[in-house]
């Protein structure tokens, strides 16, 4: 069995004024089965609601956990905290289209899949630019190396003064 066939809502035994509601707690397992790539790891809790109205089947995500995406800067694994609320709507046709808001989900098969848009709800939250709070990167102990670079070359030049200093003094005497 594929890992992401939990993930199946069978829309026709979804009743007309009846809300069907659905729980999954997806773990990193989730990410590399939906084989994301801005989303490796993560620990989401979603809960989706489908209610069947006249023109459509109305899905209302609710997703909260965390994700962690590699840093822009530092490229080190930093966790965000995902909160969405997205509804979605799906539609039987002939063949299966998604054109983001509307899911046209084959009549003959009447099952829509979520894993995706689970994955893609989760990816939406993350900010175009995200880099861990200023001094939180793993180059800041880079930093801390030039650092102790630094302090090396003042060393170094340390017995030179000493030198001088021993010339100078002979000089005085
Ligand atoms: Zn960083």
């Amino acid at each position: 069995m594929n890992t992401l066939d939990c993930y199946k809502v069978d829309l026709k035994g979804i009743s007309v004024g009846e809300t069907t509601s659905f729980h999954w707690h997806v773990e990193d397992d989730f990410f590399t089965a939906v084989q994301g790539t801005e989303i490796t790891r993560g620990s989401l809790d979603v809960d989706l609601e489908v209610r069947q109205r006249a023109e459509a089947y109305e899905l209302s995500f609710h997703i909260e956990g965390e994700v962690a995406v590699l840093c822009d800067r530092c490229l080190e694994f930093m966790d965000i905290p995902i909160d969405a609320d997205v509804l979605l709507k799906a539609k039987f046709g002939d063949e299966y289209d998604d054109d983001g808001e509307m899911v046209t989900v084959p009549q003959d098969e009447g099952i829509i899949n979520v894993a995706w848009h689970i994955y893609e709800i989760a990816a939406l939250e993350i900010p175009i630019r995200h880099v861990h709070p200023d001094g939180e990167c793993a180059n800041a102990s880079e930093d801390g190396l030039w650092e102790t670079a630094e302090e090396q070359e003042e060393q170094k030049i340390d017995p030179r003064w000493a030198e001088l200093r021993k010339i100078l003094d002979n000089n005085n005497k």
